[in-house]
């Protein structure tokens, strides 16, 4: 499926701007894909797609969790959080795209989670940087993503957790899974720098 043969099926879920936002994800998807070396056609795709519940009716993504293989404990969270889970499962059913990878960075777009794939990683921090967003701190994860994909995401996950915190609202635990995984990693990279160890 081509790009504009998977923009002609989103469209339609989603409004002006939020198509418009995902054209910019795309787009920033598609240069961290070349600076990391994800597969460009993954990226792409799972990008067009990756807000494609985003309209859903909360009743029917409630629905869709109580009866299919999704987690149960989403039900306990905001419904913010539920278009990334529901949106893979209808992705795949809806679309028929089945590619494992691309539906898991569809997945875990919204909270991350530990040990994502570099694909995962690229999806994430592309929803977080597109042009489009102006909140505190995304010029810095800007600055980052270029350098190193691991520190981008920790300063993304540590932003969305600060952030929540200071609004009261719950955090859901892979949100907290993505911020320890990277804290992890980058102390170990740190420790290898420091220690003359080369490589990643
Ligand atoms: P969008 O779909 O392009 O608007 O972006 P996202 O899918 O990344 O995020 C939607 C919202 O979910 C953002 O406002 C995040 O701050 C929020 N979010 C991310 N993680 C969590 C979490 O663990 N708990 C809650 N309540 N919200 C979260
Ligand atoms: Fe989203
Ligand atoms: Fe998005």
């Amino acid at each position: 499926m081509d790009r504009s043969e998977a923009l002609a099926f989103v469209q339609p879920h989603l409004t002006k701007s939020r198509f418009e936002h995902t054209i910019r994800v795309t787009d920033t998807a598609i240069e961290l894909a070349k600076i990391f070396d994800a597969s460009i056609e993954k990226a792409e795709l799972a990008a067009v797609f990756h807000d494609y519940a985003k309209y859903r009716d909360k009743e029917e993504m409630r629905r869709w969790i109580e009866q299919e293989y999704l987690p149960k404990d989403l039900l306990m969270y905001h419904h913010e959080l539920w278009h990334g889970p529901v949106g893979a499962l209808l992705v795949k059913r809806e679309i028929g795209l089945g590619d494992p990878d691309i539906l898991n960075a569809i997945r875990w777009h919204t909270t991350g989670t530990a040990h994502m794939t570099i694909l995962d990683k690229v999806i994430y921090l592309a929803d977080y940087i597109e042009p489009g967003r102006s909140f505190p701190g995304v010029e810095e994860v800007r600055e980052l993503a270029s350098e190193d994909l691991d520190a981008a995401c920790f300063e993304a996950a540590k932003n969305t957790i600060s952030f929540l915190m200071s609004k009261n609202q719950p955090i859901y635990p892979d949100t907290f899974h993505a911020y320890n995984h990277f804290i992890n990693v980058l102390v170990k990279k740190n420790w290898r720098q420091q220690n003359g160890k080369v490589g990643k």
